[in-house]
């Protein structure tokens, strides 16, 4: 009866096989914002092994998807969230709240969810805060299977680790050696493209265990360059070029 029960209620995923990441979602092409919703769903219809997307926290401790600081001139991290409500997209979409962005994500289940924590400009603390709220609404939302994490901050890294072990993790700022990121128990390297030119650097990181991911990649030479090398994750703006590319191999 047990195996009944589990087998019914198991989750069935079918993670797309390619290594094409959205960056900022699929937007570029359609004129979309970054970020939004509309952009997320965009990855998930060209069928992206992942969607990329940023995270940062309101005074009033709302957690909202953003790249930049600034959303139409209001600093995210000191204003509240109904601040944020009083500008709108160029799609018609407010700035989505992390809950809502995971929610709309967990309505597939072939495109992963690629969770950047930018890092605080108030401070490592309300940074680590960040982090752990972040955590927190992937738990409520219920999309640990879901999602991945990566951060130009090396602490806010192994925080995913200690709270999620199994976590996929990998840290974006180029300056931590591959050993140490193995040591530290992150998953994988996700650094700028032009850091992997360095004679035998993927290949070392293969060898640890440690998958490649690189951003953000946006021509095709750049593309076919990763490719050869064995990249295990594109990270790109131009999700339909790099597609086209794969279709042609
Ligand atoms: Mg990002």
């Amino acid at each position: 009866m047990l195996f009944i029960f589990t087998s019914t209620f198991a989750q069935k995923f079918n993670w797309n096989k390619n290594q094409v990441i959205a960056h900022r979602g699929a937007w570029k092409k359609n004129n979309l914002p970054e970020n939004s919703i509309a952009s997320l769903n965009e990855a998930v219809r060209l069928g992206c092994y992942g969607s990329e997307f940023d995270v940062w926290m309101t005074l009033d401790n709302v957690l909202v998807v953003n790249h930049d600081a600034e959303f139409q001139g209001l600093t995210i991290e000191k204003v509240n969230y109904a601040d944020l409500l009083t500008k709108t997209m160029i799609n018609g979409e407010k700035i989505p709240t992390l809950e809502a962005y995971l929610k709309e994500g967990k309505k597939q289940k072939t495109t992963k969810l690629i969770l950047e924590i930018k890092p605080s400009l108030i401070s490592k603390e309300r940074g680590i805060e960040v982090t752990n709220a972040s955590i927190a609404m992937v738990k409520k939302v219920g999309v640990i299977d879901w999602t991945e994490y990566i951060s130009f901050d090396y602490d806010y890294c192994k925080r995913v680790l200690a709270v999620l072990p199994k976590a996929k993790v990998a840290y974006l700022k180029g300056d931590v050696t591959a050993e140490q990121m193995k040591a530290d128990k992150l998953t994988g390297v996700d650094y700028h493209f032009s850091l992997y030119k360095k004679e035998g650097w993927i290949e070392n990181a293969h060898q640890l265990g440690l998958t490649i991911n690189a951003w953000t990649v946006n021509t095709a030479a750049d593309m076919q360059w990763l490719l050869e090398k064995k990249a295990d994750f594109i990270t790109t703006n131009e999700p339909e070029l790099l597609f086209e590319i794969l279709n042609k191999k």
